[in-house]
């Protein structure tokens, strides 16, 4: 973990300078699908992450081969199988991309619900006496719902608190991760990252979460957090919540030919957006 935090540092230093050299074409967007094969991320009533994200992250590469063609598309899968994190960063790093957008789909934790159900008999000091029975509900169905993207910086306060406690769920898994802020390495990686691609990451994140917006989507925000999927890339980047798997609704949406076009059309137009402003 250190000698591969050291390899990234190391990276970020360098290209950091190569980037700004480089200035504003976006010529290569790497589209990356989260989980996959036997990484199935959250898990809904009825479907999966990694098949929901895989489908979106098609639909937005397809549209950008339609009309951008002077544009490079590189997915990091475009099947159902398991990329590790470091090989999707070295996918993004080796081609020199300019953009990394990581499509994903949130949950919430699970509530359990102590619940009483019926009685049972038991033996005490000789006698028979009855007593309360309880079964536990697992229940993960949430009403939260809506977008929201994230990038990579330090986490503020409160929004560390509210991502872990809200969305442990997610965040907590391999793929997303967040990292230890109080780990000094981990502190200069993100900071390294943010002096050079934060502002850029932000722009990209408030865009698309604007096109969902336009949709009539909850826009939920861009949140700074320290999320391991951005951690070694070394160009700007989001990672794209495109709706809540436990939202009965959301599920339903996100499942549907309808809203996966309409999610599809948000990101790629966000994407549209920041490269017209970025070449002017
Ligand atoms: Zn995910």
């Amino acid at each position: 973990m250190r000698i591969k935090s050291l390899i990234v540092l190391i990276t970020i230093f360098f290209i950091h300078v190569t980037a700004l050299a480089e200035g504003g074409r976006v010529g290569k967007i790497v589209l990356d699908a989260g989980h996959g094969g036997d990484k199935p991320g959250a898990i809904g009533h009825f479907s999966q992450e990694k098949d929901i994200a895989l489908a979106v992250t098609l639909q937005v590469g397809e549209l950008m081969k339609k009309n951008m063609k002077d544009r490079q598309v590189i997915y990091t899968r475009t099947t159902d199988i398991d990329v590790p994190l470091a090989e999707r960063h070295e996918i993004a790093n080796r081609a020199k991309a300019d953009l990394f957008v990581s499509i994903h789909v949130n949950s919430t934790p699970g509530t359990r619900t102590k619940i009483r159900s019926g009685s049972r008999t038991v033996k005490r000091k000789g006698k028979s006496v009855k007593v309360p029975n309880y079964i536990y509900k697992y229940d993960k169905t949430t009403e939260a719902n809506g977008t929201e993207t994230y990038v990579l910086g330090l986490s503020r306060n409160n929004q560390k608190v509210e991502s872990i406690g809200e969305y442990s769920d997610n965040l907590t898994g391999e793929k997303e991760g967040l990292m230890d802020e109080s780990d000094p390495m981990t502190a200069i990686i993100i900071a390294q990252y943010s002096q050079a691609f934060l502002a850029s990451s932000v722009d990209l994140g408030a865009r698309i979460q604007g096109q969902f917006a336009k949709q009539g989507r909850l826009d939920r925000g861009v949140k700074q957090i320290s999320v391991e999927v951005l951690a070694g890339c070394v160009m700007p980047g989001v990672l794209i919540e495109i709706g809540f798997i436990n939202n009965v609704e959301e599920e339903k949406y996100m499942n549907s030919p309808q809203g996966q076009t309409e999610i599809a059309h948000a990101i790629y137009n966000g994407i549209l957006e920041y490269i017209k402003a970025v070449e002017g």
